[in-house]
């Protein structure tokens, strides 16, 4: 951890429009957020459907909302304004900072990052919300580096406070100023960390599904280690949270973890190492298309 965000907002430009790259569970959640607190935000996606869930999520939770009688109905309609969904570039050259929310694959984000640096303006702040993959790494090909930065959401956007703000070799501290600032005026708590693949939070975290995986390949039962960690304190289990992330995501991000820290992962993709051989059972339900949450079925079902 470098520095507390408060030291870098003196100096921020404010993002009074903002954009995210993917409609999915975090792009969706990102969007919501940033409506939700009056930055208005363009919503881009390549598939319709996409744009059809992330909107619909966003309207389920003004409702909620509504519900608790925490907002009106017209400021739920007015507050859904602020997102504009797109399947285009269009309006993204007066865009003050772009989240980068797409698939986790360091070669779709690098094409998606440089093709957005081509379209915006020459101060606009792109963020990444990558989960593992190195800052510095999805720079390489960038023309203006110094304006990029990581910016990672944690799941569910609405609910989770940390934001980790990553700072690259090459960032600059206009873009880490930026970047807080506009977490900050989401209602969320950044934090500023140096690069790494999994940054602070999941070079905690992935470890701890590595650990789960070499279990279930032992022959554990998943449901009696969400039970027996739920009574350990944690608010849910390795398998329920695994379902909640997405198992595609976390076998990307997975892949990502063990590249960069051989000795200390367990793999949740591929052919598990260590203990136990074979394919592990998270590869083994990714490709099997149990997604988790995200298509109603992965460790759990659901409606
Ligand atoms: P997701 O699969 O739900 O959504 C990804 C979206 O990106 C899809 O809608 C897809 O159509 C879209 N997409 C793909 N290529 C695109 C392109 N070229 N332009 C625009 N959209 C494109 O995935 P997710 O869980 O929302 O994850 C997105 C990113 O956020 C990943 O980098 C992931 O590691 C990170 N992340 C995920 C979680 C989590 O718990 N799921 C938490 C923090 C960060």
């Amino acid at each position: 951890v470098k520095k507390k965000g408060g030291q870098y907002e003196k100096q921020a430009r404010p993002v009074k429009q903002a954009a995210v790259l993917g409609a999915g569970i975090m792009g969706g959640g990102i969007a919501y957020q940033s409506a939700s607190k009056g930055t208005p935000i363009l919503m881009k996606d390549i598939k319709d459907d996409a744009i059809e869930l992330g909107l619909k999520e966003a309207r389920k939770l003004f409702a909620k909302q509504v519900e608790r009688k925490k907002l009106t109905t017209e400021q739920m309609a007015e507050k859904l304004t602020n997102i504009r969904p797109t399947l285009s570039y269009g309006d993204f050259g007066h865009v003050d900072l772009v989240v980068e929310a797409v698939v986790e694959n360091p070669k779709v984000k690098g094409a998606v990052l440089t093709e957005v640096e081509g379209l915006v303006g020459e101060e606009t702040i792109l963020a990444s919300n990558t989960s593992t993959i190195s800052i510095t790494r999805l720079a390489k090909n960038l023309k203006r580096p110094e304006n990029f930065c990581g910016m990672h959401f944690f799941n569910p956007v609405h609910r989770m406070p940390l934001v980790e703000v990553i700072r690259g070799e090459k960032t600059g501290d206009a873009a880490v100023a930026a970047t807080v600032a506009y977490a900050r005026a989401m209602g969320k708590t950044p934090i500023v960390v140096n690069d790494c693949p999994g940054f602070l939070v999941n070079r905690v975290l992935f470890p701890y599904f590595g650990g789960f995986s070499l279990l279930m390949q032992q022959g554990a039962d998943f449901q009696r280690v969400d039970r027996i960690m739920e009574r350990f304190g944690w608010p849910m289990g390795p398998a329920y949270l695994l379902d909640v992330v997405g198992l595609d995501t976390a076998v990307h991000a997975g892949e990502v973890m063990a590249e960069g820290f051989p000795e200390r992962m367990g793999s949740l993709g591929g052919e598990a190492k260590g203990e136990g051989g074979g394919k592990s059972a998270i590869q083994a339900m990714f490709e099997n298309d149990r997604l988790g949450q995200k298509n109603d079925k992965g460790f759990y079902a659901y409606e």
